[in-house]
C-alpha cells in the first residue's frame, strides 16, 4: 500500500511547508533560486539579430540564453516582461523587454538590435491598429494630412442613432414573441413530448414491418435450401408468390 498522505512529524508547527521541512527544494529547482526577488530563470530565444555593445559581435536571431525574467510594468492589463541575459562571448549583459503596445520586443540595454525593414503589405502581415494613435488621412493630391471631416462625423453619428432605434424596436418585438411563446412552459413541454412520442411510435412500426419482411424472406430461403420438406405447402406457396411479386 502506497502512502497517499504526507508525514507530519509530531513537532510540526504548521508554519513552514512540509516540503521545506523534508529538506526539498522548489519544484522548479535552481530556476526558482531568485524567485523571492521576482525573477524566474527561463530559456529565452533572441527574436532578432543583435550586436553586443561590449564585444561588438553579431549574435544571431534564435540564439538561446538562460535569461532572468521579471515583470517590470504593464500595458493596460498586459504585463511587460524584461529578460536579462549574459553575452556568451563576453561579460556583458543584454536586457530585452516585451512591448505589448506594438506587439514586439525591444532592446533596453547592452545591445543594439539589427533592424530589418520590410513592407508588411507585400508579405501579408496582419495589421494591428494602435489604441492611441490613428494615422491621419493623407490627401492624395497634396500629400498632406487632412483634418477629419466634421460634417461626415456628425452624419455618421445621426445614422448610428437611427440604426440603434430600429434595432431596439426589433429587439423589443423578439422579447415579446419569446415571452408569449414560453408563457406556459408546462403546455410547451407536453406538446413537445407528444410529438416525440408520435415520432417514436412511427419509427417502431416501420422497424417491426421491416423485421417481418426479413423473417418471411429467411423462411423462404430456408425452404428452398432444404428442398421444401419442412413447410406447410399451402402457406409456403403463398409466401413464394408474394416474394415473386404476386405472380402464380
Ligand atoms: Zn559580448
Amino acid at each position: 500500500m502506497q502512502g497517499f498522505n504526507k508525514y507530519y512529524p509530531p513537532d510540526y508547527d504548521g508554519k513552514t511547508s512540509v516540503n521545506k521541512l523534508a529538506g526539498k527544494h522548489h519544484a522548479l529547482g535552481s530556476r526558482a533560486s531568485k524567485l523571492k526577488d521576482g525573477i524566474l530563470i527561463t530559456r529565452f530565444e533572441l527574436p532578432f539579430d543583435v550586436w553586443c555593445d561590449q564585444c561588438a559581435a553579431l549574435v544571431a536571431q534564435g540564439t538561446r540564453f538562460n535569461a532572468e525574467k521579471s515583470k517590470v510594468g504593464a500595458y493596460f492589463s498586459t504585463p511587460i516582461f524584461r529578460f536579462r541575459m549574459k553575452c556568451h562571448l563576453c561579460a556583458n549583459h543584454y536586457e530585452i523587454e516585451t512591448d505589448p503596445q506594438n506587439t514586439r520586443y525591444r532592446v533596453v540595454s547592452g545591445a543594439r538590435a539589427k533592424v530589418v525593414d520590410y513592407d508588411g503589405d507585400k508579405i501579408g502581415a496582419i495589421k494591428v491598429e494602435s489604441l492611441h494613435a490613428r494615422a491621419p488621412e493623407i490627401d492624395p493630391a497634396t500629400g498632406e494630412a487632412v483634418a477629419p471631416d466634421a460634417f461626415a462625423s456628425v452624419e455618421k453619428a445621426a445614422a448610428d442613432k437611427r440604426d440603434q432605434a430600429a434595432r431596439s424596436e426589433r429587439l423589443a418585438e423578439l422579447y415579446e414573441h419569446n415571452r408569449k411563446h414560453w408563457e406556459d412552459p408546462y403546455a410547451r413541454n407536453q406538446q413537445l413530448r407528444r410529438s416525440l412520442r408520435t415520432a417514436k411510435k412511427t419509427e417502431r412500426e416501420a422497424q417491426s414491418a421491416a423485421d417481418g419482411q426479413e423473417w418471411r424472406l429467411a423462411k423462404i430461403r430456408k425452404h428452398q435450401a432444404d428442398g421444401g420438406r419442412h413447410a406447410a405447402p399451402t402457406r409456403l406457396a403463398r409466401l413464394l408468390d408474394k416474394a415473386r411479386g404476386g405472380r402464380p
